[in-house]
């Protein structure tokens, strides 16, 4: 049995208002514009490897940051095959007996997407399984990692000739840190369901721009955090228990508001290029859902530290589990 890692490059509307994005809607939010991947055999040897463009058809004007990423633009891509011609010269390069793995749970649902809006459900691939959800276990990591976090943990040094953000380099990157894997073989137990990608419209949150902070303890502390208004009349907010931590991006608390009753705030982190922590925050009303959780996990939080100190001797610094983590950017549907 062959391993075959997958990695995908794909383009985005310009602007959620343009004709195209109107025309096609949430059945292709993200269309794919290279195919990148490695062959290993049964003994982990990279043996090919391909990288196949894939001309857009319909977001055709490729956007500033994914050509900044991946140095792919629309001249480039003019000459390639279309997606259904690309799909088949992939799968007739996979050949038989064979698996496919990818690192992360993006490139599924983007790879589902584009087979079902250009109906190319007659190219038939095989389930693609997490390399990244069995590295996790494996290292037991809270969070998902980063293919370049990974790879520092590894001790694996980037190749300067091969630039992130190309499908080949970064399919390229995953074997090497696939290989060090005690059973890679376990892969096969983290197929990978599609999830579904919509462009959520309206929202009835309130959301403030980001601020930028020097470290997340800092901004856990800053008047954004410890006193949120109500998005229905701006009331400053009593928080109802502490913030409760859902991963290294994102933090959750129910706060309460006298005439609007409980406001559910979350908190989401990104990373700016300064590598400043920005931090957002988004109202809504909460439901009894929400409340039920948050209330069960503040009842375990005190339990959790005290057993994380026992084991490790002080706190985790939240700082260094944000950079590791890697947040997924993608509009699943939740
Ligand atoms: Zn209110």
């Amino acid at each position: 049995m062959q391993y075959i890692i997958l990695d995908l490059e794909w383009n985005q509307p310009l602007s959620y208002q343009s004709q195209t994005y109107r025309e096609v809607g949430d059945r292709l939010i993200f269309e794919m514009i290279q195919i990148g991947a490695v062959k290993l055999d049964s003994g982990l040897q990279i043996v090919d490897s391909v990288s196949l463009p894939i001309a857009p058809t319909h977001y055709l004007r490729i956007h500033p940051r994914i050509r900044r990423m991946t140095g792919l633009d629309s001249e480039t891509l003019a000459g390639a095959p279309a997606f259904r011609e690309a799909l088949e010269q992939f799968a007739a390069w996979c050949g038989e007996d064979y698996v496919l793995l990818t690192w992360g749970c993006d490139d599924v649902s983007v790879l589902w997407q584009n087979i079902s809006f250009f109906h190319c459900e007659d190219i038939v691939l095989p389930p693609l399984c997490d390399i990244q959800r069995l590295f996790s276990d494996v290292h037991q990591l809270r969070d998902r990692i980063g293919l370049k976090a990974a790879m520092e943990m590894m001790q694996i040094a980037p190749d300067e000739a091969r630039s992130f953000h190309n499908a080949l380099n970064d399919a390229w990157y995953t074997a090497l840190v696939f290989r060090t894997l005690p059973d890679p073989a376990a892969v096969l137990n983290y197929a990978q369901a599609p999830k579904k990608l919509v462009h959520t419209r309206r929202s009835s949150r309130e959301k403030t721009p980001g601020e930028a902070f020097d470290s997340v303890r800092e901004a856990l502390e800053s008047n954004l955090v410890m006193h949120p208004t109500c998005p229905r009349c701006g009331r400053v907010l009593a928080l109802d228990g502490e913030y409760i931590k859902q991963s290294a991006d994102k933090y959750l608390a129910v706060a309460k508001c006298r005439n609007h009753g409980r406001i559910l705030i979350r908190l989401r982190f990104r990373i700016d290029d300064d590598g400043k922590r920005v931090l957002y925050r988004s109202t809504a009303p909460a439901n009894s859902t929400h409340v039920a959780y948050i209330h069960t996990k503040q009842l375990q939080l005190e339990e959790r530290r005290r057993r994380w100190l026992e084991e490790h001797g002080s706190l985790p610094d939240p700082d260094e589990e944000l950079l590791r983590a890697e947040p997924t950017d993608m509009p699943f549907e939740s």
